[in-house]
Protein backbone atom coordinates (compact mmCIF):
# COMPACT_ATOMS: atom_id res chain seq x y z
CA UNK A 1 0.00 0.00 0.00
CA UNK A 2 1.70 3.54 -0.66
CA UNK A 3 2.02 5.90 1.95
CA UNK A 4 0.22 9.14 2.21
CA UNK A 5 2.49 11.10 0.41
CA UNK A 6 5.35 9.54 -1.76
CA UNK A 7 8.31 10.58 -3.31
CA UNK A 8 9.27 8.15 -5.67
CA UNK A 9 12.96 8.51 -6.99
CA UNK A 10 13.01 12.21 -8.05
CA UNK A 11 15.63 13.63 -10.17
CA UNK A 12 15.38 17.94 -10.38
CA UNK A 13 18.06 20.25 -11.38
CA UNK A 14 17.84 24.06 -11.75
CA UNK A 15 20.61 24.21 -14.06
CA UNK A 16 23.10 21.67 -15.76
CA UNK A 17 24.21 20.78 -11.57
CA UNK A 18 21.72 17.96 -10.25
CA UNK A 19 20.06 19.53 -7.24
CA UNK A 20 18.29 16.45 -6.09
CA UNK A 21 19.73 12.96 -6.81
CA UNK A 22 17.01 9.98 -7.10
CA UNK A 23 15.35 11.55 -3.80
CA UNK A 24 13.15 8.71 -2.48
CA UNK A 25 11.13 9.36 0.96
CA UNK A 26 7.18 8.30 2.35
CA UNK A 27 5.64 9.51 4.74
CA UNK A 28 2.76 8.43 6.71
CA UNK A 29 -0.84 9.90 7.13
CA UNK A 30 -0.33 11.95 10.82
CA UNK A 31 3.30 11.54 10.73
CA UNK A 32 6.16 14.71 12.08
CA UNK A 33 9.23 14.19 9.48
CA UNK A 34 11.77 16.32 10.20
CA UNK A 35 14.31 16.83 7.50
CA UNK A 36 18.26 18.37 8.41
CA UNK A 37 21.56 19.02 6.65
CA UNK A 38 24.26 21.88 5.21
CA UNK A 39 22.97 24.80 3.65
CA UNK A 40 22.26 24.56 0.21
CA UNK A 41 21.93 21.14 -0.06
CA UNK A 42 18.37 21.03 -1.13
CA UNK A 43 15.69 20.91 1.58
CA UNK A 44 13.97 24.06 0.25
CA UNK A 45 13.61 22.43 -2.98
CA UNK A 46 12.37 19.34 -1.90
CA UNK A 47 9.53 21.52 -0.10
CA UNK A 48 9.04 23.41 -3.28
CA UNK A 49 8.48 20.00 -5.29
CA UNK A 50 6.23 18.86 -2.50
CA UNK A 51 4.46 22.01 -2.71
CA UNK A 52 3.77 22.17 -6.36
CA UNK A 53 6.23 24.88 -7.10
CA UNK A 54 8.46 22.94 -9.45
CA UNK A 55 8.19 19.79 -11.26
CA UNK A 56 10.94 16.91 -11.22
CA UNK A 57 12.86 16.16 -13.97
CA UNK A 58 12.61 12.10 -13.42
CA UNK A 59 10.55 10.62 -10.62
CA UNK A 60 7.35 11.33 -8.93
CA UNK A 61 5.61 12.81 -5.85
CA UNK A 62 2.18 11.51 -5.15
CA UNK A 63 -0.54 12.67 -2.09
CA UNK A 64 -3.37 10.09 -0.86
CA UNK A 65 -2.09 8.12 -4.05
CA UNK A 66 -3.12 11.63 -6.43
CA UNK A 67 0.13 12.91 -8.10
CA UNK A 68 1.22 16.64 -7.37
CA UNK A 69 0.50 18.40 -9.91
CA UNK A 70 0.31 22.39 -8.48
CA UNK A 71 -0.04 23.80 -5.03
CA UNK A 72 -3.29 22.71 -2.99
CA UNK A 73 -5.20 23.59 -0.13
CA UNK A 74 -4.38 20.34 1.07
CA UNK A 75 -0.71 21.59 1.63
CA UNK A 76 -0.04 25.18 3.62
CA UNK A 77 3.76 26.41 3.34
CA UNK A 78 5.53 28.36 5.60
CA UNK A 79 8.38 29.64 3.51
CA UNK A 80 11.94 30.49 4.51
CA UNK A 81 11.78 34.00 4.02
CA UNK A 82 8.36 34.14 5.43
CA UNK A 83 6.77 36.47 2.66
CA UNK A 84 3.49 38.23 3.72
CA UNK A 85 1.66 40.40 1.68
CA UNK A 86 3.41 43.77 2.62
CA UNK A 87 0.47 46.07 1.63
CA UNK A 88 -1.52 44.06 4.59
CA UNK A 89 -1.67 44.03 8.05
CA UNK A 90 -1.00 40.90 9.98
CA UNK A 91 -4.49 40.11 10.43
CA UNK A 92 -5.38 40.52 6.94
CA UNK A 93 -2.88 38.22 6.15
CA UNK A 94 -3.94 35.63 7.81
CA UNK A 95 -7.76 36.32 6.56
CA UNK A 96 -6.94 36.29 3.09
CA UNK A 97 -6.13 32.49 3.99
CA UNK A 98 -9.29 32.01 5.40
CA UNK A 99 -11.08 33.30 2.64
CA UNK A 100 -8.90 31.20 -0.04
CA UNK A 101 -8.93 27.75 2.44
CA UNK A 102 -13.31 29.12 2.43
CA UNK A 103 -12.97 28.79 6.01
CA UNK A 104 -15.14 31.28 8.07
CA UNK A 105 -19.01 31.83 8.03
CA UNK A 106 -18.53 35.39 7.63
CA UNK A 107 -16.11 38.48 7.86
CA UNK A 108 -16.23 38.80 12.05
CA UNK A 109 -15.99 34.98 12.29
CA UNK A 110 -12.70 35.40 10.06
CA UNK A 111 -11.52 37.90 11.82
CA UNK A 112 -11.96 36.33 15.24
CA UNK A 113 -10.58 33.22 13.61
CA UNK A 114 -7.34 34.96 12.65
CA UNK A 115 -6.87 36.47 16.02
CA UNK A 116 -7.20 32.96 17.49
CA UNK A 117 -4.28 31.73 15.64
CA UNK A 118 -2.21 34.99 16.33
CA UNK A 119 -3.04 34.82 19.89
CA UNK A 120 -1.55 30.93 19.73
CA UNK A 121 1.74 31.97 17.59
CA UNK A 122 2.30 34.95 20.31
CA UNK A 123 1.29 37.87 18.68
CA UNK A 124 -2.10 38.72 20.32
CA UNK A 125 -2.43 42.78 19.86
CA UNK A 126 -0.25 43.08 16.94
CA UNK A 127 -2.68 42.10 14.13
CA UNK A 128 -3.36 45.54 13.09
CA UNK A 129 0.66 45.84 12.41
CA UNK A 130 1.83 46.21 8.64
CA UNK A 131 4.66 43.33 8.20
CA UNK A 132 7.09 46.25 7.43
CA UNK A 133 6.80 47.61 11.20
CA UNK A 134 7.51 43.63 12.41
CA UNK A 135 10.89 41.87 13.36
CA UNK A 136 11.59 39.30 11.78
CA UNK A 137 10.69 36.83 13.91
CA UNK A 138 7.44 38.13 14.24
CA UNK A 139 6.76 38.15 10.35
CA UNK A 140 7.93 34.53 10.94
CA UNK A 141 5.23 33.82 13.35
CA UNK A 142 2.23 35.81 11.27
CA UNK A 143 3.54 33.42 8.30
CA UNK A 144 3.12 30.59 10.64
CA UNK A 145 -0.54 31.75 11.81
CA UNK A 146 -1.33 32.33 8.48
CA UNK A 147 -0.57 28.60 7.35
CA UNK A 148 -2.06 27.23 10.80
CA UNK A 149 -5.01 29.16 9.94
CA UNK A 150 -5.46 27.51 6.47
CA UNK A 151 -6.16 23.95 8.38
CA UNK A 152 -4.35 22.36 5.40
CA UNK A 153 -4.25 18.21 6.59
CA UNK A 154 -0.42 18.99 5.49
CA UNK A 155 1.87 21.95 6.70
CA UNK A 156 5.19 22.07 4.67
CA UNK A 157 7.37 24.43 6.89
CA UNK A 158 11.09 25.90 6.14
CA UNK A 159 13.10 26.70 8.93
CA UNK A 160 9.58 28.36 10.67
CA UNK A 161 11.42 29.31 13.80
CA UNK A 162 15.04 30.27 12.27
CA UNK A 163 14.78 34.08 13.18
CA UNK A 164 13.25 33.33 16.74
CA UNK A 165 15.10 33.91 19.67
CA UNK A 166 15.94 30.96 22.09
CA UNK A 167 12.97 31.37 24.18
CA UNK A 168 10.59 32.34 21.51
CA UNK A 169 11.53 29.27 19.73
CA UNK A 170 11.06 26.89 22.59
CA UNK A 171 7.55 28.50 23.23
CA UNK A 172 6.13 27.44 19.08
CA UNK A 173 8.00 24.07 19.23
CA UNK A 174 5.36 23.86 22.48
CA UNK A 175 2.56 25.26 20.78
CA UNK A 176 3.23 23.33 17.61
CA UNK A 177 3.14 19.93 19.59
CA UNK A 178 1.10 21.07 22.12
CA UNK A 179 -1.37 21.86 18.98
CA UNK A 180 -1.15 18.54 17.52
CA UNK A 181 -1.42 16.49 20.87
CA UNK A 182 -4.57 18.36 21.94
CA UNK A 183 -6.30 17.52 18.85
CA UNK A 184 -6.33 21.14 16.85
CA UNK A 185 -3.84 19.95 14.40
CA UNK A 186 -4.72 15.41 15.31
CA UNK A 187 -3.81 13.88 11.68
CA UNK A 188 -1.98 16.47 10.50
CA UNK A 189 1.03 15.51 8.34
CA UNK A 190 3.93 17.71 9.06
CA UNK A 191 7.53 17.93 6.51
CA UNK A 192 9.55 20.16 9.01
CA UNK A 193 13.35 21.84 7.36
CA UNK A 194 15.49 23.00 10.36
CA UNK A 195 19.20 22.90 10.54
CA UNK A 196 18.54 22.61 14.43
CA UNK A 197 19.51 18.62 15.42
CA UNK A 198 17.74 19.32 18.82
CA UNK A 199 14.86 20.97 16.92
CA UNK A 200 14.30 18.03 14.79
CA UNK A 201 14.40 15.62 17.58
CA UNK A 202 11.88 17.44 20.27
CA UNK A 203 9.30 17.50 17.25
CA UNK A 204 10.22 14.70 15.05
CA UNK A 205 8.65 11.53 14.93
CA UNK A 206 11.54 10.82 12.36
CA UNK A 207 14.64 12.72 11.27
CA UNK A 208 15.89 12.95 7.62
CA UNK A 209 19.56 13.81 7.22
CA UNK A 210 20.15 15.06 3.58
CA UNK A 211 23.68 15.37 2.07
CA UNK A 212 24.84 18.33 -0.79
CA UNK A 213 26.43 17.95 -3.99
CA UNK A 214 24.17 16.73 -4.80
CA UNK A 215 20.77 16.41 -2.36
CA UNK A 216 20.14 13.61 -1.51
CA UNK A 217 18.81 11.39 1.84
CA UNK A 218 22.07 9.77 3.23
CA UNK A 219 20.28 8.33 7.29
CA UNK A 220 16.56 8.32 8.35
CA UNK A 221 16.44 7.97 12.48
CA UNK A 222 13.04 6.97 14.50
CA UNK A 223 13.13 9.42 17.20
CA UNK A 224 12.74 7.43 20.32
CA UNK A 225 11.31 10.39 22.94
CA UNK A 226 8.35 9.60 24.46
CA UNK A 227 4.90 11.11 23.77
CA UNK A 228 2.96 14.00 24.50
CA UNK A 229 6.54 15.76 24.50
CA UNK A 230 7.28 19.42 24.82
CA UNK A 231 10.40 21.39 24.79
CA UNK A 232 11.40 20.46 28.07
CA UNK A 233 10.07 16.81 28.14
CA UNK A 234 12.22 16.43 25.30
CA UNK A 235 15.62 17.68 26.47
CA UNK A 236 15.24 15.88 29.41
CA UNK A 237 14.32 12.92 28.18
CA UNK A 238 16.99 9.58 28.54
CA UNK A 239 17.30 8.76 25.01
CA UNK A 240 17.96 12.59 23.77
CA UNK A 241 21.62 12.93 24.16
CA UNK A 242 22.00 9.47 22.62
CA UNK A 243 20.48 10.64 19.91
CA UNK A 244 21.50 13.76 18.89
CA UNK A 245 24.77 12.32 18.79
CA UNK A 246 23.75 9.96 16.22
CA UNK A 247 22.38 12.61 14.30
CA UNK A 248 25.29 14.48 15.32
CA UNK A 249 27.61 12.32 13.41
CA UNK A 250 26.32 11.84 10.03
CA UNK A 251 25.53 15.93 10.28
CA UNK A 252 28.82 16.13 10.94
CA UNK A 253 30.19 13.51 8.01
CA UNK A 254 27.50 15.16 5.12
CA UNK A 255 28.78 18.87 6.67
CA UNK A 256 32.94 17.86 6.13
CA UNK A 257 32.32 16.28 2.63
CA UNK A 258 30.26 19.45 1.56
CA UNK A 259 33.35 21.52 2.84
CA UNK A 260 35.50 19.15 0.65
CA UNK A 261 33.58 19.38 -2.33
CA UNK A 262 32.97 22.66 -2.20
CA UNK A 263 36.37 24.17 -2.13
CA UNK A 264 36.52 23.13 -5.98
CA UNK A 265 33.29 24.86 -7.04
CA UNK A 266 33.00 28.33 -7.49
CA UNK A 267 29.55 29.55 -6.82
CA UNK A 268 30.52 29.61 -3.40
CA UNK A 269 27.41 28.33 -1.55
CA UNK A 270 29.01 26.85 1.06
CA UNK A 271 27.59 25.69 4.13
P1 LIG B 1 18.70 24.26 1.29
O1 LIG B 1 17.29 24.65 1.51
O2 LIG B 1 19.04 22.87 1.75
O3 LIG B 1 19.67 25.25 1.84
P2 LIG B 1 18.09 24.80 -1.50
O4 LIG B 1 17.03 23.81 -1.86
O5 LIG B 1 17.65 26.18 -1.25
O6 LIG B 1 18.97 24.23 -0.29
O7 LIG B 1 19.15 24.83 -2.67
C1 LIG B 1 19.75 23.65 -3.21
C2 LIG B 1 20.72 24.06 -4.31
O8 LIG B 1 19.98 24.61 -5.39
C3 LIG B 1 21.74 25.11 -3.92
O9 LIG B 1 22.94 24.81 -4.56
C4 LIG B 1 21.14 26.40 -4.43
O10 LIG B 1 22.16 27.31 -4.76
C5 LIG B 1 20.41 25.93 -5.69
N1 LIG B 1 19.21 26.74 -5.97
C6 LIG B 1 18.19 26.98 -5.12
N2 LIG B 1 17.23 27.73 -5.70
C7 LIG B 1 17.66 27.96 -6.96
C8 LIG B 1 17.13 28.67 -8.08
N3 LIG B 1 15.95 29.28 -8.00
N4 LIG B 1 17.86 28.70 -9.21
C9 LIG B 1 19.05 28.07 -9.30
N5 LIG B 1 19.61 27.38 -8.30
C10 LIG B 1 18.94 27.32 -7.13
MG1 LIG C 1 16.51 26.28 2.52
Amino acid sequence: MPSYIEINNIVFSYDEAITLDHVSLSIEHGEFVAIIGPSGCGKSTLLRLLAGLIFPKEGSITVEVSPVTGPGLDRAVVFQDYSLFPWMTCRENVILALEQAGLGKSKHERIHIAEEYLELVGLCGDGAKMPGELSGGMRQRTAIARALAQNAPILLMDEPFGALDEITRANQQDALLQLRQSGGATGKTVFFVTHDVEEALILGDRVIVMGARPGRIVFELKVELHRPRSHSTALNDENFIEQRNILLKELNTVVNEHIEKSIFVVDGAGI
